[in-house]
């Protein structure tokens, strides 16, 4: 969502005439889009923050913060920060070229002017700005914004407002525009993307609607809530030859208790007879997860009934995430934070290790295969390697050589190797010593 939200700022920002720059000595103004989603997203911006300081006391520069952290640390960030020069939460990006003109004039003056815009708003959802894409196989669309679940652990509420939804008429023509030209996936992005609602229209019949435009060869969603799940949805994601056979689908925890605590609404039987469900009527869907390990008075035990529950879904990828309390939500004001950081840590760890083993002996059973891969693009570790996705949402590398194609193409890739976490081409020294 954030990917997203830097597209639309770009958008409205080169509207306006600023030029972007990737090179940070060059620029007049900096602006750090911002996840207020857990601790470590957070502390990466405050470490931004202080190289910052140092370039500002060097030449005249205006900083700006976007997003959820300006939103939800507003007063901390301009007074105990006073470099930052410019505030902007998700819903006040079209204010932005505004507020930054409004901060370079005012250290022309030298004066020291902060621009603040930070209400939320029921209505925003920039359904007529073009995002700055470029990506170029992948193209984001956000459908809906905001979220109205209140999950006890999560900041969203209270940093994108309330939920949202765009309208269907103008989400399917931006499709359009984007497989005109030349985009091969779509991804659909909301808070809560399958509570999607605008009059008759439902997610399943937006999503349908979405893989039926011509030239769009994938389409993608998240992050999906379990509670709307409708068997019309099911069956999209099932049948529709263009919907990809993966759901990204947020467990939380194993432990009734816990489930209620955060909020969740759905029990441990309600979300494995989801995922019974879900496997019944078509067994390939990848299933991928989100874990919160330590949530306040977690117990060992009730922890057990989270490991058992991933160890009885063999999920094909989970998240695993240290329970972080943010502030304002619902469990900082009620619940005590009171596992200690080393038993999170321990929990982590073994849910990582759990995972990793499923992960492994999941992507082993490719071996011998050919996967459709889209192409993405060189890898990350080696220019010589082209990478790319499976439908179920797997990593693959190969040799460029093997395979001459082109970003966007969809291909065969026979898979000679794999790791927890990709599928290889090609058999690698370290890949046969954890196969032997
Ligand atoms: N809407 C999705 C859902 O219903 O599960 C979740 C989206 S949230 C942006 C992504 C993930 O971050 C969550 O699924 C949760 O596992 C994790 N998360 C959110 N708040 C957290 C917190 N306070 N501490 C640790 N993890 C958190
Ligand atoms: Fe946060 Fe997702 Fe719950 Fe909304 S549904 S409050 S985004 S965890």
């Amino acid at each position: 969502m954030n990917d997203y939200d830097s597209e639309l700022v770009r958008s409205l920002l080169k509207r306006e005439g600023f030029a972007f720059t990737e090179d940070r000595e060059r620029a007049d103004v900096i602006l750090l889009n911002t996840c207020a989603i857990r601790e470590n997203a957070h502390n990466r911006v405050y470490s931004h923050l202080a190289d910052l300081k140092l370039l500002k006391k060097q030449r005249s520069l205006v900083v700006g913060i976007l997003g959820c952290m300006a939103q939800n640390l507003k007063e901390e960030l301009t007074w105990q920060q006073p470099l930052v020069d410019v505030l902007a939460g998700p819903d006040s990006y079209r204010q932005l070229p505004m507020l930054i003109t409004d901060a370079i004039r005012s250290q022309e003056e030298g004066l020291d002017r902060k621009g603040l815009a930070v209400d939320l708003s029921e209505y925003e959802t920039y359904a007529d700005v073009v995002p700055d894409r470029s990506d170029g196989v992948n193209a984001w669309i956000a459908v809906m914004r905001g979220c109205d679940n209140f999950c006890s652990f999560c900041v969203v509420p209270y940093t994108r407002g309330r939920e949202r939804s765009r309208d269907p008429e103008g989400i399917v023509r931006e499709a359009q525009q984007i497989a005109d030209q030349g985009f091969k996936q779509i991804t659909l992005l909301g808070q809560n993307v399958n509570s999607y609602r605008h009059g008759s229209w439902d997610f399943a019949r937006l999503l349908a609607a979405v893989a039926n435009v011509p030239g769009i060869e994938r389409v993608r969603f998240t992050s999906p809530h379990p509670k709307d799940f409708p068997p019309s949805l099911l069956e999209v994601v099932a049948w529709h030859p263009r919907v990809c056979k993966h759901i990204h689908l947020p467990m939380q925890s194993g432990s009734d208790r816990i489930l209620s605590l955060m909020n969740r609404s759905y029990t441990n039987r309600e979300y494995r007879a989801l995922v019974d469900r879900i496997r019944t009527l078509r067994p390939d869907i990848a299933l991928t997860t989100d874990i919160i390990a330590g949530f306040c008075s977690e117990s060992d035990a009730e922890f057990a009934e989270t490991y058992k529950l991933t160890e009885e879904i063999r999920f094909h990828n989970a998240f695993v995430f240290k329970y972080s309390e943010r502030k304002h939500t619902i469990a900082a004001r009620k619940f005590p934070d009171d596992i200690l950081e080393s038993v999170k840590g321990e929990r982590v760890t073994r849910l990582v290790d759990l995972q990793r083993r499923i992960s492994h002996e999941h992507n082993r059973l490719f071996i011998g295969d050919t996967v459709t891969v889209l192409v993405e693009g060189s890898s990350k570790r080696s220019d010589s390697q082209f990478t790319g996705k499976t439908d179920g949402h797997i990593t693959v590398v190969w040799d460029k050589s093997l395979l001459p194609c082109r970003p966007g193409d969809l291909v065969g890739v026979p898979v000679r190797d794999a790791s927890p976490s990709t599928l290889f081409a090609h058999t690698r020294p370290e890949g046969r010593e954890i196969l032997s």
